[in-house]
């Protein structure tokens, strides 16, 4: 299968996940943070835990006049809470500049936005791009572990290098907000659903066209 391929393939297979990060722009703010290292389930019981005590409006700004402390025990089932509290304690710091105002980031160019979210402590290239995708809505692909799995199992392409992930999938796919957001989308479904830690290739719908069972008589 040739990647330009993958985003029509999984789609056939998942139907559309749109979007498919959750929650308003604010949220995806604050939950690109609260999702690292841990799972989907957990993340959301973290936000109930920040709906109950500030409501749903105006989060960021809420947020920030607590204390790390504070932001720490709300954040608990998280997990690595007193990490995650200082990493959002920082952002929203960051954000408090442009006073909460998410129009004004959209505004400014990728690269340099990139650039600025980059240099926020614990904000990683992963976390960057997924802010920026999903809560600002810029063209740009998000790698994860997930998508290093894909490329290497379907297509046989061994790459470990975030960025060089990235070109590649941005050299084969047009600049396009909504295909980013639902093509990453699609492949951690995927990965999720047959392409686990231990394939489940004898049930997944790539099995002829995927290197990995070829090669193995998997499919
Ligand atoms: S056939 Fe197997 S290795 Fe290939 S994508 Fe499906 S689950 Fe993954």
């Amino acid at each position: 299968m040739k990647l330009e391929k993958l985003y029509e393939k999984l789609r056939s297979i998942h139907g559309s996940v749109g979007k498919w990060w959750p929650g308003t722009p604010e949220e995806i703010m604050v939950t690109a943070i609260l999702t690292q290292n841990t799972n989907w389930k957990n993340v959301e019981r973290a936000m109930k835990n920040i709906e109950k005590t500030l409501g749903k409006n105006d989060i960021l700004r809420k947020l920030s006049s607590l204390s790390t402390e504070r932001i720490a025990h709300l954040i608990k089932p998280a997990g690595f809470f007193n990490i995650k509290a200082e990493r959002l304690k920082t952002l929203l710091e960051f954000l408090k500049e442009y006073n909460f105002n998410l129009e004004l980031l959209r505004e400014m160019p990728l690269e340099n936005l990139r650039e600025l979210l980059l240099k926020i402590k614990g904000i990683g290239k992963e976390t960057a791009d997924a802010i920026l995708l999903y809560a600002l809505e810029k063209p740009i692909f998000v790698v994860d572990s997930y998508t290093k799995r894909l490329l290497l199992r379907i297509f046989n392409i061994e790459l470990k290098d975030y960025d060089e992930i990235q070109k590649l999938f941005m050299s084969y796919y047009p600049p396009d907000v909504f295909l980013y957001q639902e093509l990453h989308g699609l492949i951690v479904e995927h990965a999720k659903r047959f392409c686990s830690k231990k394939p489940k290739c004898g049930e997944c719908p790539l099995n002829k066209e995927c290197f990995y069972s070829q090669m193995n008589g998997l499919s």
